[in-house]
């Protein structure tokens, strides 16, 4: 099979299949060279190493993950691929691809299923409408994954590697933090894909923490103060989350003080610390 990233190869091949691009399933495929190799280097695959993909669209990324990993499974929803996939990925015996929704399938399951005695990795280049959810899955479900490097919009990549108690910090920083250590690889413009996208996208890579950075009695009320702080981000944390929890100011008030922190404060000026600081000064009671 000629060059995957080849713009000539890409257009001769899906002709032959009879392929248009879905522009609703976030389908821009990489057509730079450089990315893929670096990517799959970047990774942390191995012969040892077991590589979940999402999305593998026609394979450009696959073949490089095939080349290091010990195995791949790549899962990607969309069937009019999969006659695709199974030309380029023709010559690999260490691949496996499962057509199916990757938000809907029992990931943990799968796992256990497919590496059963192997470290995993997770290696895509994401749809980009489903960022977040699919990072948060692949997060909140505790998966035994050691560390996921994706390749995301340049803006989405700036906000999930932001520190929190920064600007850029969203609620999807402090989410990822607590289970992951976030950085950025490297930039990746939008000429590099066919048919270019509106936007730049960079490469990031999550190392999953073993343990979160702080203890806190309930999680899932962390995020949810969290994410009522950042639903209306002008706005103190006092009236923020007091408006998206249905919390009664005072009761909010005295959390607030007793966790030393300001009731003026905003929620991109506090730390993870500090709302889990902030949440275990709450008292018992619903989220
Ligand atoms: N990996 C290829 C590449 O780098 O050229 C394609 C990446 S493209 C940005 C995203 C891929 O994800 C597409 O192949 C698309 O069909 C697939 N996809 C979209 N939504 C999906 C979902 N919910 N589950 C699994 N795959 C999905």
């Amino acid at each position: 099979m000629d060059r995957l990233s080849d713009i000539g190869t890409i257009k001769t091949l899906l002709s032959r299949h009879g392929f248009s691009f879905s522009k609703s399933l976030g389908q821009n495929f990489l057509i730079n060279p450089t990315v893929c190799p670096r990517m799959a280097g970047l990774c942390g695959a191995d012969k040892e190493t077991g590589v979940l993909e999402i999305g593998p669209g026609i394979g450009v990324l696959t073949t490089e993950l095939c080349k290091q990993a010990k195995k791949v499974v790549a899962v990607e929803l969309d069937r009019r691929l999969l006659p695709v996939l199974a030309e380029t990925l023709e010559e690999f015996d260490n691949v496996k691809v499962i057509n199916g929704d990757v938000l809907k399938l029992d990931l943990a399951a799968l796992l256990r299923e497919e590496f059963p005695d192997m470290q995993v990795a997770v290696c895509a280049n994401l749809p980009y409408y489903i960022t977040s959810p699919i990072l948060m899955a692949l997060l909140e479900s505790r998966l035994p994954v050691s560390s996921i490097t994706v390749m995301v919009q340049k803006e989405a990549a700036e906000r999930i590697c932001a520190a929190p108690g920064t600007r850029a910090s969203g609620a999807i920083s402090l989410a990822v933090q607590y289970y992951a250590s976030p950085k950025v690889l490297f930039e990746v413009s939008r000429g590099s894909f066919l048919p270019a996208p509106h936007v730049d996208s960079a490469v990031i890579s999550l190392t999953v923490r073993k343990t979160p950075p702080v203890q806190v009695q309930d999680e899932r009320r962390l995020f949810a103060v969290i994410k009522a702080a950042f639903g209306q981000r002008r706005k103190t944390i006092l009236n923020a989350v007091s408006a998206g929890l249905s919390m009664p100011k005072e009761t909010l008030l005295a959390a607030i003080e007793s966790a030393g922190l300001s009731p003026t404060a905003r929620a991109e000026q506090l730390t993870l610390e500090q709302f889990a600081a902030l949440v275990s000064a709450l008292p018992d009671g619903p989220a």
